[in-house]
């Protein structure tokens, strides 16, 4: 039976070649190399939400849409919530005020253009942004964004801001933050909000803390995950550092099928529908 609060669902498009795990051995100027897979995955997600009458937000890379406009205008078509993932997949922390206000820009400007409607959501590649950079949000709210989702409430060797909030909120930059959901047990927080902590754990595990986070929070649950991780014939970087590999291609082949299983034991909408967010 599906619980009664409404939560979100959310994908990054992007390829796997753009992913910050395998960012030591592919650069932005070699993604040209790689054969693009994320037209046709992202089109086997829109045929499984349409079977399951859901709509999800998606944060859009730049990047994917110059290259695939009729794979975005369809997901728009079919009533998703289209949001801005940045054009270049470059995490905030590596990039100066400047740059980062000119890679949103850019992804922001295309997408609206391409659509003709206007654009109320951000997230940053790899929940980039935290302590050292909280003029990101300033820039955010500059460019018109009402909300970001672009933290992580953990502690990680790549990413996190473990004190930060772990609800939805408004910052004093004049845009609502939603961190990534996390399960908090003995005073610690471990992540919750998918990717690959989907693909690792066995699903009855991801449906226990789910509801568990749904009955303790009393608050909205949020999921992400990426075109990719659905992908199992997808090509095999064998000179990935050990790590990236293991995160990356972890249970690829059972990822879909969990996915169904998610999307038919909660309710799910866009970011801006359960966290009633209104353009500004
Ligand atoms: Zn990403």
């Amino acid at each position: 039976m599906r619980d009664t609060v409404l939560n979100a669902m959310t994908v990054d498009v992007e390829d796997f070649f753009h992913v910050s795990a395998f960012e030591s051995i592919i650069k932005p100027e070699q993604w040209k190399d790689y054969q693009p897979r994320v037209d046709v995955n992202t089109r086997r997600l829109l045929d499984l939400f349409a079977q399951y009458n859901i709509k999800s937000t998606f944060f859009v890379l730049g990047w994917v849409a110059e290259r695939y406009p009729e794979l975005i205008k369809e997901i728009h078509k079919q009533g998703h919530e289209i949001a801005s993932h940045g054009y270049a997949h470059r995490r905030a922390t590596e990039q100066t005020r400047q740059e980062f206000y000119d890679d949103v820009l850019r992804s922001k400007t295309h997408l609206e253009d391409l659509l003709g409607d206007k654009l109320i959501g951000y997230r940053a590649p790899s929940f980039s942004i935290g302590y050292n950079n909280e003029w990101a949000f300033e820039v955010l709210a500059e460019l018109g964004f009402a909300y970001s989702s672009s933290t992580y409430p953990v502690k990680h060797d790549l990413y996190g801001t473990p004190d930060w909030p772990r609800f939805a909120y408004q910052r004093k930059e004049g845009i609502v933050e939603i961190p990534i959901p996390t399960h908090r047990f003995l005073g610690r927080q471990t992540p919750i909000g998918g990717g690959g902590y989907f693909r690792l754990y066995p699903y009855a595990f991801t449906k226990y803390l789910v509801n568990s986070y749904l009955e303790k929070e009393k608050q909205p649950y949020s999921f992400y995950f990426h075109p990719w991780e659905i992908d199992a014939e997808q090509p095999r970087l064998t000179h990935a550092p050990l790590k990236s590999r293991f995160r990356h291609y972890i249970n690829l082949d059972k990822t879909y099928s969990k996915l169904e299983k998610l999307l038919q034991d909660f309710s799910w909408g866009t970011m801006k529908d359960v966290y009633n967010i209104a353009a500004k």
